[in-house]
């Protein structure tokens, strides 16, 4: 669906020349759901701004949906970008229109009748959930219903792919979660090719298929995200991980559970995949002569499986213990041991 070749984008600014982005290759597949993840400054506006035409590449070639982005200009360009829709961090609203005027404008400039464009505004609306607020103007709506907003207009002329630059950036964390899961609806419903950029991991967590790690201009790492969860490889791609894996309150946990457990040992589990926890522990408890008490865990959902950790309390008699220890490192599950008591 979408093809990035060789692509490089360089500014000229007064101090000299920027590489934004520097030699990146790509490709996605349709229907994908397809994160782009970097701190500031490291190239994804100028990547995603390319993909639609709002920057030229400076070498290299993009191609999606068949056509020659980097190449096209003027009406085929216009027409190409109604199939390229895009959604922003601070919404690019209209604020004189309401809700439902702001979904028919790009149906207005596509030049679509009015009997039609009502009806699609009105199914619009349905999808993304803004029944009721049709006649409201922007500013009395919330962030996550201006992002609807923003995210049924980029639906209006039925595009194959959407482009999000840091759509839920601007949101509160359950905010952010109901506009992710709308995403995934609309993936799911339409088939729609979904490309994203974020600097949070846990948006790539919960949504994306793959991953590309932008640090430079460059892609420095790039997979399947429970591979790369499971597997960082760059220093850059851990800290990412660590962001939805290891929450700062982690280390502190374990070290007060250190104090708490004199006796026994205090093992944290990782699980990535479709081995799930609960087996785990039942097959631990059902045939080993050990107690088993679950300290604290956290389980993510990814769109290929489920990983996290678990830290639980194992506690009888040594030999027990180092049995049913090596029962867990034997179900493919990571095993560390906190404490020995
Ligand atoms: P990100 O979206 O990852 O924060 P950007 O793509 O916005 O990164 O920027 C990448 C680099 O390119 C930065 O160093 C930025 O300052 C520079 N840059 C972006 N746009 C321009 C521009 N129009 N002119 C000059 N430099 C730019
Ligand atoms: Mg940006």
């Amino acid at each position: 669906m979408i093809s990035i070749k060789n692509v490089q984008k360089v500014y000229s600014s007064k101090k000299g020349q920027v590489r934004a982005v520097d030699d990146v290759n790509l490709e996605i597949t349709e229907g994908e759901i397809f994160g782009v993840i970097g701190y500031s400054g490291a190239g994804k506006s100028t990547l995603i701004r390319m993909l639609n035409g709002l920057e030229i590449p400076s070498a290299g070639t993009i191609t999606v949906a068949e056509r020659v982005i980097s190449k096209i200009k003027g009406s085929d360009l216009r027409k190409a970008r109604q199939e390229i829709s895009m959604i922003f961090q601070h919404f690019n609203l209209l604020w004189s229109r309401t809700v439902r005027e702001n979904i028919s404008f790009p149906l207005e400039i596509a030049g679509v009748t009015k009997a039609e464009r009502i009806r699609r505004v009105d199914e619009l609306i349905k999808l993304v959930g803004l029944d009721g607020r049709e006649d409201a103007y922007p500013s009395e709506l919330s962030g996550g219903q201006k992002q609807r907003v923003g995210i049924a207009r980029a639906l209006a002329n039925n595009p194959k792919v959407l482009l999000c630059d840091e759509a839920t950036s601007a949101l509160d964390p359950q905010t952010t979660d109901s506009i992710l899961d709308l995403l995934v609806d609309i993936n799911n419903r339409l088939g729609l090719t979904i490309v994203l950029i974020t600097h949070e991991m846990h948006v790539i967590q919960k949504i994306c298929h793959r991953v590309a790690v932008m640090e430079g201009g460059k892609i420095v790492e790039l997979g399947p995200v429970l591979e790369v969860f499971k597997n960082p490889q760059q220093p850059i791609t851990k800290r990412f991980v660590q962001q939805v894996t290891e929450p700062e309150e982690t280390k502190e946990t374990a070290e007060h559970l250190i104090g708490r457990y004199p006796e026994g040992k205090v093992v944290q589990l990782t699980f990535v995949g479709e081995a799930t926890e609960q087996p785990v522990i039942t097959n631990l408890i059902r045939h080993h002569n050990v107690t088993v008490n679950i300290l604290q865990g956290k389980i993510n959902q990814t769109q290929n499986g489920s990983y996290g950790s678990l830290f639980i309390h194992i506690d009888g008699e040594s030999k027990e213990i180092t049995k049913a220890i090596d029962f867990i490192r034997s179900q493919a599950v990571g095993v560390e041991v906190v404490t020995n008591g």
